[in-house]
């Protein structure tokens, strides 16, 4: 009897109704299946992904591969104990494949569970290794959304509401060498972006993040490169720190890693790392953090990445899009590998634009900060056939809202 009365309520009024909301304009799209750059809605309508769950699905959605060691170690084993006890295969080998492609200065993982707890751990960590009670970060930076990394985001629209937050961070101006000044002997770490999403794609230059990086050197703090939204070859790299020929201290990792299942990491050296493991004992806690599932899956991704050209590709793939798309009436156009941003007058038109897209079935959004901005990134699989369809509605929807 219950079954038939819910079967009469549509999915879409249950979500609306029992769903917590954190928009009052969600998008509502209903999506029955995903594979590669495609998403499939409940009435057969297939969309092309442009934003990859936000730079989470760089090797496409459902990869074979991801699909197969998911369901090989949920066959075997899922949740024994919580993290940091059991010798688990899928977390071992990640972190052991990890390590193999970073410097050998970030050679120890801690696996957690999202972006927002990699920052977590991090805040601890460089907290407790350098004893100093600092955190510098960016104006328009984004971390995460749990209390601490709020803390760090750089706009007060969203922070201001849930003060008080933590004490003793301060933004200063992305790019803006001035500021450097601010990072003093007080400063336990600096989380910076390599390249910052959310405020509509900022790219620094080269001699900035040196500058960055001898700074902290000077004063002895620690630099966090936040890579949750450029890691795994969404700027052309594995990682984007490699651009910049810059070794941060704490890197961390999120979104991408897990080819999308649920993961995150913040990576150190063995040394400071360890300031985790004694007085107190636990220096963090997850119970779900290297889950072998999801350890599984980032293996796989991993795997898929360094094995493939995808990440090689990723530039020329991006040069498709500097060509296809039509930047005559954009006020500014931004991309690193395959993470782009156009921007236009304000976020009416933007969101029009956006709007006509999903209703040609073209997926792109907004950014956080900048939603003036219209955001590209797409799978790293896309082909150069789809970007060319791609760039073809983006075009034509540009041209329908601005003339
Ligand atoms: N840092 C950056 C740069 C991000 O883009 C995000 C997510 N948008 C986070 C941290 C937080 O990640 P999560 O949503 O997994 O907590």
């Amino acid at each position: 009897m219950l079954d038939n009365i819910s079967l009469l309520i549509s999915n879409r009024q249950l979500f609306l109704s029992h769903v917590a909301q954190t928009s009052p304009n969600p998008l509502l799209l209903e999506i029955e299946r995903a594979e590669g750059v495609y998403l499939f809605d409940v009435n057969g309508k297939r969309y092309l992904d442009l934003i990859s769950g936000i730079s989470v699905s760089n090797i496409g959605h459902c990869h074979p591969a991801v699909v197969k060691a998911v369901q090989e170690q949920a066959a075997k084993f899922m949740h024994l104990l919580v993290y940091g006890e059991y010798v688990y295969a899928p977390q071992v080998l990640l972190a052991k494949a990890l390590s193999a492609q970073l410097p050998s200065s970030l050679d120890n993982v801690y696996l957690v569970n999202s972006g927002s707890e990699a920052t977590e751990g991090a805040i601890k960590l460089t907290k407790r290794y350098t004893g100093r009670r600092e955190i510098i970060s960016f104006k328009n930076g984004y971390h995460g959304s749990s209390t601490g990394s709020l803390s760090l985001m750089g706009d007060e629209y969203f922070k201001a509401p849930f003060r008080p937050l933590m004490p003793g961070t301060t933004q200063i101006r992305y790019g803006v060498e001035a500021d450097l000044e601010c990072i003093t002997n007080e400063t336990a770490a600096v989380f910076f972006e390599p390249v910052q999403a959310e405020s509509g794609i900022t790219i620094p230059t080269n001699n900035y993040v040196t500058l960055l990086r001898k700074k902290c050197d000077e004063v002895g703090a620690l630099l966090v490169f936040d890579e949750i939204q450029t890691g795994f070859g969404r700027t052309g790299k594995l990682f984007c720190f490699q651009h910049y020929g810059v070794v941060p201290d704490v890197l961390l990792l999120a979104k991408g890693m897990g080819g999308g299942m649920p993961i995150g990491a913040f990576i150190a050296a063995k040394k400071i790392m360890h300031c985790l493991t004694e007085d107190p004992v636990l220096g963090h806690i997850t119970t779900f953090g290297g889950h072998p599932v999801t350890a599984a899956a980032a293996l796989a991704n991993l795997q898929v990445l360094t094995e493939s050209d995808l990440i090689s590709r990723a530039e020329a793939k991006g040069k498709l899009f500097d060509d296809g798309l039509d930047l005559s009436k954009v006020k500014a156009y931004r991309r690193i590998g395959l993470m782009m941003a156009m921007e236009f007058d304000n976020f009416e038109t933007n969101k029009k634009i956006i709007d006509e897209c999903i209703s040609q079935g073209v997926i792109t959004d907004w950014f956080l900060f900048a939603s003036h901005c219209l955001r590209i990134g797409p799978p790293l699989t896309i082909s150069d056939e789809q970007i060319k369809t791609a760039c073809a509605i983006i075009n034509t929807s540009i041209l329908k809202h601005i003339g």
